[in-house]
């Protein structure tokens, strides 16, 4: 038995031994790159008005989108209390990122004006469907994003047209495609002032405007803001939106451009 054990040992270690000469294709003496240190998100999840549903699962899917490719790691705003100490200039020291998943209202950001400075600096912010049914009071939050909220019907299918096939975010996309959701209507037309990258040319059968009509209306966008980058998907209001792999792929070409280089 114990010759047996030492026989099996040698061969053990003769095989480990050319694994790591042959085995992975660089010298054996030089050590390995060092991975890069993860980028740091912070996703905001407090609601000071309507509160969808998907926030839980919007939550665990921007988690797993950073884990999974190894490129962030996520920490969570979700209260009055968080936001207070969390959206100020000390609290959003060493992250990358803010993430606005389903917000609503008025968030209680103690300094607004520094909260826009830090993006504007070099920062990323990211925000998902009802992120722009927020501080409909601050002209200056709304211009950071891009769009208002003003209003949606029924749940119902969309017709997207992808307006950038060369961008990240959507080029995994068919130039049409459609998925069910809450289809936001914004206050107006900001093709202009962002970056298109969904958008529907018919009005939608949700029961807002005629069904069918022509339409320019835009459901996804970037924009640079100063040294910042801003990213915003009107989609998000559903569940089964989170856990569609077409939209965690949005998002994880969002986060990719948002995080920056
Ligand atoms: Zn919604």
């Amino acid at each position: 038995m114990t010759s047996g054990r030492r026989r099996y040992a040698v061969v053990a270690v003769a095989v480990f031994a050319s694994a790591a000469i042959w085995g992975c294709g660089g010298s054996p003496t030089s050590p390995a790159p060092a991975p890069a240190p993860l980028k740091r998100v912070l996703v905001v999840t407090h609601t000071a008005g309507f509160r969808h549903s998907s926030i839980p699962i919007a939550e665990t899917t921007i988690r797993d989108i950073g884990t999974r490719n190894g490129l962030f790691a996520t920490e969570f705003c979700r209260t009055a209390e968080d936001v207070q100490a969390r959206l100020t200039t000390d609290g959003l020291r060493g992250f990358d990122a803010v993430f606005f998943a389903n917000t609503t209202g008025n968030l209680g950001i103690p300094d607004m004006a520094a909260f826009l400075d830090w993006i504007r600096a070099g920062h990323g912010f990211l925000g998902a469907h009802s992120a722009s049914d927020t501080y409909h009071d601050s002209i200056e939050f709304l211009t950071m994003l891009g769009g208002e909220f003003n209003t949606h019907g029924a749940i119902a299918p969309g017709d997207i047209r992808v307006d950038d096939a060369s961008d990240p975010s959507v080029a995994h996309l068919a130039p049409r495609f459609t998925i069910t959701d809450e289809l936001y209507r914004f206050d107006r037309n900001r093709r202009a002032d962002v970056h298109a990258l969904l958008s529907m040319d018919r009005v939608p059968d949700d029961g807002v405007g005629a069904a069918g009509a022509p339409a320019d209306l835009l459901m996804a966008w970037r924009r640079d803001y100063g040294s910042g980058r801003v990213f915003y998907t009107a989609l998000g209001h559903r569940e089964e939106v989170w856990q569609d792999p077409r939209f965690q792929q949005h998002l994880l070409g969002g986060l990719r451009w948002a995080l920056g280089p």
